[in-house]
């Protein structure tokens, strides 16, 4: 990373791109202030933010790839290691995130690298449920590989949604600040050709280091050399951000669904209710008095 141009702060955004009239598909982003949203709300330990990082970045490339504006994605890694359950959701570019234990840190490897799959863990599953609205939800699945994230989506979109991809996810962290983060997601369309598909394979080599690759570089500069000679086309380009969507409406359904018993219960217990919101760590208190039109509420 040029160190000059390290202060650039290039925004944060999601690249639509075909090569060879549509023969192969790309998603590259660029996700650092993203990460770093993340790291406000969660005061992750260096390891956890690139685990959570990584996992905004495919919730958020998994998120664009919904048309419709009222459908979300719910990504779930459960994986055996010491983060324990981590959790993204993405409506197109707005992702939130949280983690069982976003303090649980391990040493480096000893390549220096950040132990993200042991943190994360390397036996447990990957879950997907995409929410389309009216219909019914899909739900993928596959089982982790190494729970370094990148290999583990392109698993997923291999195995579970057969579609031929490669991934690459990286959080570049320093003493728990994220310098750099970022993705890409190549995908082989039905009919690819094979010189295409070596194509791709040859040029993998270029994702290896990619939160530093995305860092100070715009990223139509980085895709024109990535896929030079490959009919490289920009479709569209979007913001992508950490964001929450809860409120204390939202809290307030939540409390009403419990039911009258257990807002009875509630009530003659603890006199009050306090809601934290996993994403966002806002709490939400509610009094007597209002737990009590709650329930008046849920009789209705
Ligand atoms: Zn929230």
């Amino acid at each position: 990373m040029n160190v000059n141009n390290a202060v650039m702060n290039l925004p944060d955004e999601m690249l639509h791109i075909t090569l060879m009239g549509g023969q192969a598909k790309v998603l590259l982003c660029r996700t650092t202030a993203m990460a770093r949203k993340a790291a406000e709300i969660h005061a992750p330990s260096s390891t956890a933010l690139a685990a959570m990082s990584r996992l905004m970045t495919a919730a958020a490339m998994l998120g664009v790839m919904m048309k419709d504006d009222e459908a979300s994605v719910t990504v779930t890694v459960a994986g055996d290691g010491p983060i324990g359950k981590m959790t993204a959701v993405a409506h197109g570019g707005k992702v939130k995130v949280s983690a069982a234990h976003p303090e649980a840190d391990l040493p480096l490897k000893k390549d220096g690298h950040l132990d993200v799959g042991g943190l994360v863990g390397r036996h447990g599953r990957l879950t997907v449920i995409k929410d389309l609205g009216l219909r019914e939800p899909y739900i993928g699945q596959c089982q982790l590989v190494s729970g370094e994230l990148g290999e583990d989506f392109a698993q997923y979109f291999t195995v579970s949604e057969q579609q031929p991809s490669l991934v690459a996810l990286g959080c570049l962290v320093h003493e728990g600040y994220c310098l750099s983060a970022g993705g890409v997601l190549v995908q082989a369309m039905p009919g690819c050709s094979e010189e295409v598909l070596e194509q791709l394979e040859l040029r993998s080599v270029f994702f290896t280091a990619i939160s530093r690759e995305v860092a100070d570089v715009p990223l139509e500069d980085l895709a024109g050399a990535w896929f030079d000679g490959l009919d490289m086309r920009i479709l569209e380009r979007e913001p992508v951000f950490c964001r929450c969507d809860c409120s204390r409406e939202k809290m307030e359904k939540a409390l009403i669904a419990l039911g009258r018993d257990e807002l009875r219960q509630m009530i003659d217990e603890d006199g009050r209710a306090e809601l934290t919101c996993h994403f966002c760590r806002t709490s939400h208190h509610f009094t007597r008095q209002e737990l009590l039109d709650l329930l008046e509420r849920a009789s209705q």
